[in-house]
C-alpha cells in the first residue's frame, strides 16, 4: 500500500475519531449507551448542550486535532528539533473553545510573555509535569514521519511531550502511541497482532533504558494481550485499563479498541465512543491506529461528510500526510 495513504488514514482517522467522540466527551458509559444506539445516532444530532448554556456543533474537532496538526507542521517545517517552535505553533493555534485541558491552556496563554523560559512552563500547574494524554493524542504524525527511524521517533516524542506534558508517564504514552502508528504504517494486512504487541514491548524496554520503568504500560499490555486471547469486548477491559484523561489509561484503551477490530475502521470508533470518559481522545487515537493500518479509503464517507470545520479538513490533513510521506522519501512509491 502507498505510504502516503497510510499517513492520511492515520491523520484523517484521528480527526474523525476526535470529532465523533467530542459530542459525548466526559459522559458516562451508561449515559451514552442509554442515549444512543450507534455513532450514526450521535452524528444525526446538529448540536449538543455544553456547560453554561453553550452548544457544541456536532462535527467539529477539538484540541486533539488542532495540536496534531501543529505537530505535523512542526515536523514538516521546523525539523522537529526545537521545542520552543512547537510551543509557538500550539500557542498561535490556541482557541479555548476547542476544549483544551486547563493545564495546557495555562501554558499556551503564558507562552507569549515567557518565550525564553518555555522549558519551565510545563510545570506551571503540575510540579512534576502533567501525565495527561495531551502529548500522546498528538503523536500520530511523529509515528508517520519517523516510521523507520526509532531514535528520531523517541527523541521527537520526548521533545513534543516536554513542551506541555513533562511527566514520564506522558512521555511514555506519547512514545507508545507514535511507535504503534509507526509499526502499523509498516505492517502487512491482516495485522499480525502477536508481532505487533511484541514490538510494543520492545518500545517499553527501550524507554526503560533512558527513563523510569514503564511499569503501568507493561501491565496494560499484559491486560490487552489477555483480553484479546479471551476475546473480551473493549467495554469489559474499560474497568481494568481505564477511560480517563491519564495517558496510562487512554493510550492502552485506544490500542485495545483498535486491536479488537483490526480489519475495519467503523467498529473501532463505535467501541471507543461508547466507552465513555475521554471519548474524543480515545476515539482519535484508536482512529489513528486503524487508519494507519488500513489507509484513508477505509474511512466511511458518510462520517467524513459530517465534519463541519473549514480550517482543518480531511483534504488539508490528507495534503499534510502526502507532504510527510514526501519528506520520508516515499511520497509516490509503495510502502
Ligand atoms: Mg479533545
Amino acid at each position: 500500500m502507498n505510504l502516503a495513504r497510510r499517513f492520511a488514514g492515520c491523520l484523517v482517522g484521528g480527526l474523525l475519531g476526535d470529532a465523533i467522540g467530542a459530542p459525548v466527551e466526559a459522559e458516562s458509559r451508561g449515559y451514552i449507551r442509554k442515549a444512543f444506539r450507534s455513532v450514526d445516532d450521535i452524528l444525526a444530532l446538529e448540536k449538543v448542550e455544553e456547560m453554561f448554556g453553550a452548544y457544541w456543533t456536532v462535527g467539529r474537532y477539538t484540541d486533539d486535532t488542532q495540536m496534531t496538526e501543529c505537530v505535523a507542521r512542526w515536523l514538516l517545517h521546523d525539523g522537529a528539533s526545537d521545542g520552543c517552535k512547537l510551543l509557538a505553533r500550539f500557542s498561535e493555534a490556541f482557541r479555548p473553545a476547542r476544549r483544551y485541558g486547563s493545564g495546557t491552556a495555562l501554558i499556551l496563554q503564558a507562552f507569549e510573555d515567557h518565550r525564553d523560559e518555555w522549558r519551565s512552563l510545563a510545570t506551571l500547574m503540575f510540579p512534576d509535569g502533567s501525565y495527561g494524554n495531551g502529548s500522546a493524542m498528538r503523536s500520530g504524525p511523529i509515528g508517520c514521519r519517523f516510521y523507520n527511524d526509532p531514535p528520531a521517533l523517541f527523541a521527537a516524542c520526548r521533545l513534543s511531550s516536554l513542551t506541555t506534558h513533562s511527566h514520564p508517564l506522558a512521555i511514555q504514552g506519547a512514545t507508545l502511541m507514535a511507535a504503534a502508528v509507526a509499526a502499523l504504517v509498516r505492517s502487512q494486512t491482516p495485522l499480525d497482532i502477536d508481532r505487533f504487541l511484541q514490538g510494543l514491548e520492545l518500545v517499553l524496554k527501550r524507554l526503560a533504558r533512558t527513563g523510569p520503568e514503564p511499569t503501568q504500560y507493561r501491565q496494560a499490555l499484559e491486560h490487552i494481550s489477555d483480553g484479546l486471547k479471551a476475546a473480551h469486548e473493549p467495554a469489559r477491559l474499560a474497568d481494568l485499563l481505564g477511560t480517563g484523561i491519564d495517558a496510562k489509561e487512554s493510550v492502552p484503551m485506544a490500542l485495545y479498541c483498535f486491536l479488537s477490530s483490526p480489519q475495519a475502521f467503523e467498529p473501532v470508533i463505535e467501541q471507543a465512543v461508547f466507552l465513555g470518559g475521554d471519548t474524543d481522545t480515545i476515539a482519535s487515537m484508536a482512529g489513528s491506529f486503524s487508519g494507519a493500518l488500513l489507509g484513508e479509503t477505509a474511512l466511511p464517507q458518510r462520517w467524513l461528510a459530517r465534519l463541519c470545520d473549514e480550517d482543518i479538513t480531511p483534504a488539508s490533513m490528507g495534503l499534510i500526510a502526502h507532504q510527510l510521506a514526501e519528506l520520508c522519501g516515499q511520497g509516490k512509491s509503495s510502502g
